[in-house]
């Protein structure tokens, strides 16, 4: 039971990328996007807890 895993595999189009501060640029998270839903790139509002407050994160590479 449970030896299966679901679904048949595709090939994986998502990949890691970090949300580093704008203003601090630290990487203060990361997340997977699949490039070809998400072709731009990220930016979010995240809490830094380095700048201790909410700014811009950017996708940034590993
Ligand atoms: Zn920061």
């Amino acid at each position: 039971m449970g030896e299966r895993k679901k679904g048949k595999k595709k090939k994986d189009e998502r990949s890691i990328i970090h949300l580093g501060c704008e203003r601090c640029s630290r990487r203060n998270y990361h997340t997977t996007k699949n490039k070809r839903n998400t072709p731009e790139k990220l930016a979010l509002k995240k809490y830094c807890k380095w700048c201790r407050s909410h700014t811009i994160h950017r996708e940034m590479k590993l």
